[in-house]
């Protein structure tokens, strides 16, 4: 019997080249060495749920009802529950039956968006550096990934200016995402105002990924796109529990703005998956009630560390801005060094794992993303290591 050669679909292989697997390789061998590795690799927060929630989980979790298929679109009292967040922290009244759809993380959206609105050969534009859902659910749905570059010189936002014109006419979707990761940078409204100004020109949906909201410093909330006059005429915006609540593994956000936009989004998610686990809503639920009392904490958490590590990164001569919210911190590499170099360099001398910037998208050559989820005992151990490279 001939053995099965399994081909991989063009799709998978039209996927950008992997850029990790030397600090891969690197990384398992300082592993075996017995080194004690510390990561701020990984963008996912290092504190337990908050106990109310997932006690909330625990009582959900008992009841018969929540036992059979969820409704597709999410319980209509988790999106209640999320249009009275959204109407408390941003003063916009949003219809909870046909602007808020659930989601199973806002990722599952980020990723199934482009199959409801992408046809072959649309451009989708991208945030580069930038998460790499946005170019691989537009390569999923036959599109082509055009990036708009993020630079230092423009605060990383893009430039409107500067997409080729062949690009903005054959362009169907945009991703942006601020607070952003990996850059750290927060949009202002006049920004937002020339998104919505370009997406109506030239007929392009605005998907704003906004999973850092909550998680900001110095009392500065970001705005949500949604805020800006004609943006819900525009696009939808992207929400996730994960950050704000430490609940990255229970997979659970939600969608906001255009109602037929989400409507689109919906009938492709009807066609793949069944929703979220109603006791995880109920838990959801819970997480938004309590949100004026547990996401300060959270943040005040981050602030702590982000003052610790952006100080000694500092004073020990590297350049790095002062991140506004996420728990990123977004670091030049030093003159010469490469971002991968400089990765590996880290890993080899220091037993710290970063990520290098190009890995997130051309444009993020020259920088290394550390992430602040360690505590700080640990950052400091890392500043410690860090003074011993010399660069
Ligand atoms: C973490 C993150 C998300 C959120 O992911 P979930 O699927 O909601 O856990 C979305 N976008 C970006 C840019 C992220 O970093």
């Amino acid at each position: 019997m001939a053995a099965l050669n399994p081909q991989r679909s063009q799709r998978l292989r039209q996927l950008p080249p992997y850029l990790f697997a030397e600090v891969d390789r690197m990384k398992r061998a300082a592993l075996a060495r017995g080194v004690d590795l510390i990561n701020l690799g990984v963008g996912d927060p290092d504190r337990p749920t908050p106990r109310e929630i997932v006690e909330a989980l625990k009582v959900a979790a008992a009841k018969p009802e929540h036992h059979q298929y969820p409704s597709y679109v999410g319980m209509l009292s988790f999106r209640q529950a999320v249009a009275r967040w959204y109407l408390e922290r941003f003063g916009v009244e949003l219809d909870a039956e046909r602007e808020v759809l659930s989601l199973i993380g806002s990722k599952e959206g980020i990723g199934h968006i482009t199959l409801a609105f992408v046809n072959p050969g649309d451009v989708v534009l991208c945030p580069d550096p930038g998460y790499p859902v946005y170019p691989a659910a537009t390569i999923f749905a036959g599109g082509a990934p055009v990036s708009m570059p993020l630079r230092a010189e423009r605060g990383f936002l893009p430039d409107f200016d500067a997409i080729a014109p062949a690009d903005a006419r054959r362009a169907t979707m945009m991703y942006l995402n601020y607070p952003n990761n990996p850059t750290a940078a927060c949009a202002d409204a006049a920004f937002f105002r020339r998104a919505i100004d370009f997406a109506r020109r030239h007929s392009i949906i605005i998907c704003h990924d906004a999973a850092y909201s909550e998680i900001f410093y110095d009392e500065q909330p970001p705005l949500s796109f949604l805020q800006i006059e004609g943006a819900r005429e525009v696009g939808v915006e992207f929400h996730s529990l994960s950050k704000t609540f430490n609940m990255t593994g229970w997979r659970i956000g939600f969608a906001l703005g255009h109602a037929e936009v989400l409507a689109g989004l919906g009938a492709v998610k009807t066609n793949l998956d069944s929703g979220i686990f109603q006791a995880v809503q109920e838990a959801g639920i819970a997480a938004l009630h309590a949100n004026a009392r547990l996401a300060p904490r959270v943040r005040a958490i981050y602030q702590g560390r982000r003052d610790l590590f952006v100080a000694g990164l500092k004073k020990l001569g590297y350049e790095v801005n002062l991140p506004m919210a996420t728990f990123y911190v977004w670091v030049k590499t030093p003159a010469g060094c490469g971002s991968t170099a400089f990765t590996a360099r880290l890993l080899q001398e220091a037993g710290i794992v970063t990520t290098p910037g190009v890995g997130l998208g051309q444009a993020g050559e020259g920088y290394i993303r550390m992430t602040l989820t360690v505590e700080e005992p640990r950052l400091e151990e890392a500043l410690e290591r860090l003074r011993k490279v010399q660069v």
